[in-house]
């Protein structure tokens, strides 16, 4: 078994890149299992169900909370259901692999209860002033609006406090590389 067994949450604020980190990550290093999230949310233009997303209705879903099949579930956005299947994660981690969620803070949360010696990686933005400049940038807000969005980018923020280890995504390689360090790929 490899120093790297284990899980490894990867979770931080919206739109701070996290998808493009993890999946920069799998490039560079193929053996590591990314888990395939189950959603409720139909697919955009490009992604592949199973690679992507398992892609199923609520009744699907429903099915699987009931038989316990997830690790964790959240609702993001107030919209749509995301989840991760509990087996393929254990099955990955009985083999020794190095297992990522990439998941939202809810299930990060989750996770720190259900599975404690998963280690919790906390992607944030540049800077705060960054994260205000993107948010402001698209200029297609209201204040009232704006202002609520800052509000829930402070809250989220607030969480790197819960995480093992927090990373500024100032360039995807580099936040790769300090990964790659973290986990000891
Ligand atoms: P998107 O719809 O843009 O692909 O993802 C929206 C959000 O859902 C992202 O913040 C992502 O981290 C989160 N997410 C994706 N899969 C899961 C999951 O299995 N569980 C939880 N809790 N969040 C997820």
């Amino acid at each position: 078994m490899s120093e790297a067994a284990g899980a490894y949450v990867i979770s931080g604020p919206t739109a701070v890149g996290k998808g493009t980190v993890v999946a920069a990550l799998k490039k560079r290093h193929p053996r590591v299992f990314v888990s395939v999230s189950v959603t409720t949310r139909p697919p955009r233009p490009g992604e592949i169900n199973g690679v992507h997303y398992l892609f199923v209705d609520d009744a699907v879903f429903d099915d699987l909370v009931a038989d316990d099949g997830l690790l964790e579930w959240a609702r993001v956005h107030g919209v749509h259901r995301y989840g991760t299947p509990r087996k393929a994660v254990a099955n990955r981690l009985a083999e020794g692999v190095p297992t990522i969620l990439e998941i939202d803070l809810q299930g990060a949360r989750q996770v720190r209860r259900t599975m404690p010696e998963a280690k919790q990686i906390f992607i944030a933005p540049p800077s705060w002033d960054e994260l205000v400049r993107r948010l402001r940038g698209r200029g297609t807000e209201s204040e009232e609006e704006m202002n609520r969005r800052l509000e829930t980018a402070r809250q989220e923020l607030a969480a790197e406090n819960e995480f093992d280890r927090v990373i500024a995504n100032v360039t995807v390689d580099n936040t790769v590389d300090e990964l790659v360090k973290f986990i000891g790929l």
